[in-house]
């Protein structure tokens, strides 16, 4: 992590303390970065001065993450698919916007264009690979992080508020670093371990956590995760790992949004295997997850041929029918295809 510019922690500081009402946006299909670095936020923003905080979702977060929330908390925030008007008309009422965990509008769905509309102080806290800084008045954006979390726990621990962070912040940015680096085998930077002795040290309970995170899913992700490796799972000599989830099977073992979440990295263990491709059927289109080794670009494959990005070994996008592949059945050959050139250059 590069230094944070002190010029750039004093702006915040101005921003904050003349905001009264404030708005947290993230991307669309919250994960747990996206929900960490928002909640984190949000506590130290109310316990930080007589502010209404709010935060503001194109999509609802999944099951699996709802132990981030109590019931007050989760039912205070807006979701734009479920009511766009309502949504639109809190967010106008607001002075200042804090974007987390996304580089461009165009990562946060349906509240895109509200979030480009937004006429007061926008701000930018992010890990993503080129952010889109002319749309934001502060922009802190770094890459050499493990997450939106881990960056925000450096920046509010560089504010100058005396009550220091509470507690609910430092477990919700705990749970955004462990989603983010999947339980801290990717993405780790000594900045990563630093905040997260800090962490600890301040009491954070990561077994609880651990426990929330990894050890609270149902029986039927675990029979499917099963099902894919066995039956569906296709590795090539290229190197190549890939695993088509079809809505029938998403139907047959009755899977929810967030309970695929971790499938794609699973080929990863192969000796062989440098890029994994996880498709997810959805209605005109596949979800797409890529994960890859070392010195095979996830983000630039993701870019090229899916429609999306992200980070070089972890990006993900979409995959549409008739415009991209002529129909589903195609999208087998279409992933060994554009994948070759990724696997023929490392
Ligand atoms: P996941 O595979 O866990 O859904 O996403 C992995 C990474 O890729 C995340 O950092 C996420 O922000 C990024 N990503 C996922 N989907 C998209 C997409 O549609 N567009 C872009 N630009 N990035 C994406
Ligand atoms: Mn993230």
């Amino acid at each position: 992590m590069k230094n944070i510019n002190p010029g750039m922690i004093s702006r915040l500081e101005d921003i904050i303390s003349k905001a009264s009402n404030i708005a947290i946006a993230t991307h669309i299909h919250p994960d747990g970065d996206a929900m960490g670095s928002s909640i984190g936020l949000k506590h130290f923003l109310e316990k930080s001065g007589s502010k209404t905080v709010r935060i503001f979702l194109s999509d609802r977060w999944p099951d699996t993450l709802s132990f981030m929330m109590d019931e007050n908390e989760s039912k205070n925030i807006l979701i734009c698919d479920e009511d766009e008007e309502r949504t639109a008309v809190c967010l106008r009422s607001c002075d200042t916007l804090f974007c987390l965990d996304f580089n461009t509008p165009s990562r946060s769905g349906s509240l895109q264009k509200h979030i480009e509309d937004f006429t007061g102080e926008k701000i930018l806290i992010d890990h993503h690979i080129g952010p889109d800084t002319g749309c934001f008045d502060l922009c802190f954006s770094e890459t050499e992080i493990s997450s939106a979390s881990e960056y925000l726990y450096h920046i509010l621990k560089r504010l100058e508020y005396p009550s220091g962070l509470p507690a609910a912040s430092l477990d919700a940015i705990l749970t955004g670093i462990t989603t983010d680096t999947n339980n801290f085998a990717n993405s780790v930077f000594p900045s990563t371990l630093e905040a997260c002795s800090e962490l600890l040290a301040a009491g954070v309970d990561r077994d609880r956590i651990l426990g929330h995170i990894y050890n609270d899913y149902r029986e039927n992700r675990m029979r499917l995760m099963g099902h894919l490796l066995k039956d569906v799972m296709v590795t090539t000599s290229a190197g190549l790992a890939y695993i088509i989830l079809s809505k029938e099977a998403v139907a047959e073992y009755g899977i929810t949004d967030g309970e695929t979440e971790g499938f794609v990295n699973l080929p990863l263990a192969i000796k062989e295997i440098r890029m994994s491709v996880f498709l997810r059927e959805e209605d005109g289109y596949f979800r797409v997850s890529i994960r890859s080794k070392r010195g095979v670009s996830a983000n630039r494959c993701a870019r090229e041929h899916f429609n999306g990005g992200g980070h070089e070994q972890a990006a993900g996008g979409r995959l549409y029918w008739p415009e991209n592949i002529r129909k589903p059945e195609d999208a087998a050959t279409y992933i060994e295809n554009v994948t070759k050139p990724f696997l023929n250059e490392s």
